[in-house]
């Protein structure tokens, strides 16, 4: 499996130093099950954390202690890289998720919003909300834009928006300046898992009457 579309720097800096909402939190631990890279992108920005952290916190030396510390860094083996974790998951729903959910797709309790789409909400707390989406093979989600920052994850399927095609593992973030149509590909119906803070703004009058009723 090749993910094509890693969570970006800013949120991964965000991540690594726990200042996302929880929803944030869910969608980025259970891409970094999906993505090789972006695991190791992770553990770069928590090294660069400990190293700043070294360089921010001086302490007095005592006489003769730089010299003792220089000649034992010197003396000493460099450290070997640490194994790669377990990333690979089988299960539509990887761990962090499944934790959430309280277990895989099956203990999914799916609510229908139209046009034979379904979502469940899954509880979080902070200002972000967090919802599995499941949308049939080739159907579209109505065209909407964003009132914050709207992080999708897929599970299981792929959905394209615009030229971008997003298949499982895949993590693709919109924002304010985001005005868009998401595409279930021809197939077995599109899993997606979505963070999102603030709500999204609809063109269409159908879907705006149908909001306040499926909480999006
Ligand atoms: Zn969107």
């Amino acid at each position: 499996m090749q993910v094509t579309h890693q969570v970006s720097d800013d949120m991964l800096a965000g991540y690594a130093a726990g200042t996302l909402p929880e929803a944030f939190n869910i969608v980025i631990a259970t891409h970094l099950t999906l993505c090789p890279a972006a695991l190791e992108r992770l553990r770069l920005f928590q090294d660069l954390g400990g190293v700043l952290i070294e360089e921010t916190e001086p302490v007095a030396l005592a006489p003769g202690s730089l010299e003792s510390t220089l000649a034992r860094l010197i003396a000493e083996e460099p450290p070997a890289p640490a194994p790669p974790a377990p990333v690979l998951s089988c299960d539509i729903l990887p761990e962090p998720l499944s934790a959430a959910v309280g277990g895989d797709i099956a203990a999914v309790r799916w609510r229908p919003i139209g046009m034979g789409a379904r979502q469940a909400i899954i509880p979080t707390t902070g200002p972000a909300t967090l919802r599995l989406l499941r949308i049939p093979g080739g159907a579209a989600l109505p065209d909407h834009g964003h009132s914050g920052t709207e992080m999708t994850l897929v599970l299981q399927g792929a959905y394209c928006d615009g030229a971008d095609v997003y298949a499982r593992g895949d993590l693709e973030i919109a924002d304010e300046a985001t005005e868009h149509t998401p595409t279930a590909e021809p197939g077995p119906a599109c899993i997606c898992v979505v963070a999102a803070h603030g709500r999204l703004r609809f063109s269409g009058l159908l879907p705006r009457l149908a909001q306040p009723f499926i909480r999006i």
